[in-house]
């Protein structure tokens, strides 16, 4: 079985859609990742910090799902992370109202024993000094790292993170970071400049468009499932991220072919993760479910063309 590392935010979500909106809610980028993975034959950890005031029940949905949380820090006295989003009408775009880093400020992440060997190492959204640190704490080289990011951290700690993804293998981003990050509106431009300063291998998100990968010349296209409701595409990106991650630590196929089923898992379950608020879907999510869109998956982007 694969080893997974994940470093993220385990988080309070407050969030508006034109559907409704959230109290305080259990969300981050680590608990969507973690949620996703653990629907493959992976064992998988999360670094990360909380405070006291994050219910004990919301742990409970992660270590429901084996997830070992033995380096998920609660700090005495400390408030979580909070993030509060709303969005707009056509659900593509957000604007974040709030972002509290609370006890995500002077996080010093460390990474458990057992996982100082991982195979696949999943750097969630978070600081990238967080996440050079972990890189760092590796026994050995982890056969793939993968990092995803957010406009936030380009705003704010952008010498850090020109520095993390020179040490990884992939980046996940969505369209406006990788223009943002490269200052090109070509995505095919940008992705010649990202895979330059470091990773070799890239995804871009689009969204309800589906998502690019990218590997020295090559590109591989994987359409978004259309889907008749889309209630909350909070947590989408960290979705898709734990399905690829886990899908390739289960599966030990780092190729590049194995790397597009891997975007196919991750857009999969990403698509089930906006049908409820939070990660309500995530948490009931069964097998069965998930292989049946598999097979609506194929037929979408399977035809029969002849080629002279
Ligand atoms: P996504 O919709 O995939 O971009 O991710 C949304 C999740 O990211 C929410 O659950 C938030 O708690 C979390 N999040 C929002 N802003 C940040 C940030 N600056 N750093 C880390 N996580 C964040």
């Amino acid at each position: 079985m694969g080893k997974l590392l994940i470093v993220g935010t385990v988080a309070f979500d407050e969030i508006e859609t034109p559907f409704g909106k959230t109290d305080k809610i259990l969300g981050g980028a680590a608990t969507f990742i973690g949620l996703a993975a653990s629907q493959y034959n992976v064992e998988s950890a999360i670094v990360s910090v909380v405070g006291e005031d994050l219910p004990q029940a919301y742990l409970d949905v992660l270590k429901a799902k084996n997830i070992d949380l033995t380096s998920l820090e609660i700090v005495k006295g400390g408030k979580t992370f909070y993030w509060k989003g709303k969005y707009h009408n056509d659900l593509n775009s957000r604007d974040t109202l709030v972002t509290e880093l609370n006890t995500l400020a002077d996080f010093n992440p460390v990474v458990p024993e057992d996982f100082k060997d991982a195979d696949v190492v999943m750097l969630g959204n978070l600081h990238p000094s967080t996440q050079l640190s972990v890189i760092n704490q590796m026994k050995k080289r982890p056969r793939l790292i993968v990092l995803d990011t957010m406009n936030f951290w380009m705003d704010n700690a952008l010498p850090e993170l020109t520095e993390v993804i020179k040490h990884i293998d992939v980046l996940t981003i969505n369209d406006e970071e990788a223009r943002q990050l490269t200052k090109e509106y070509s995505l095919v431009k940008a992705a010649k400049v990202i895979q330059e300063m470091g990773p070799k291998y890239l995804v871009i998100k689009k969204g309800e468009h589906g998502a690019l990968l990218f590997h020295e010349g090559k590109i591989f296209f994987a359409p978004a499932l259309p889907l008749e409701e889309v209630f909350d595409p909070t947590g989408a990106g960290d979705t898709f991220a734990g399905g690829f991650s886990g899908y390739l630590a289960a599966t030990e196929d780092l190729s590049f072919n194995n790397m597009k089923n891997a975007v196919i898992h991750g857009s999969n379950l990403a698509s089930f993760s906006v049908e409820k608020f939070g990660t309500d879907r995530m948490q009931e999510l069964k097998k069965d479910e998930v292989n049946k869109r598999l097979h609506q998956f194929k037929a979408l982007t399977q035809f029969d063309i002849e080629l002279q």
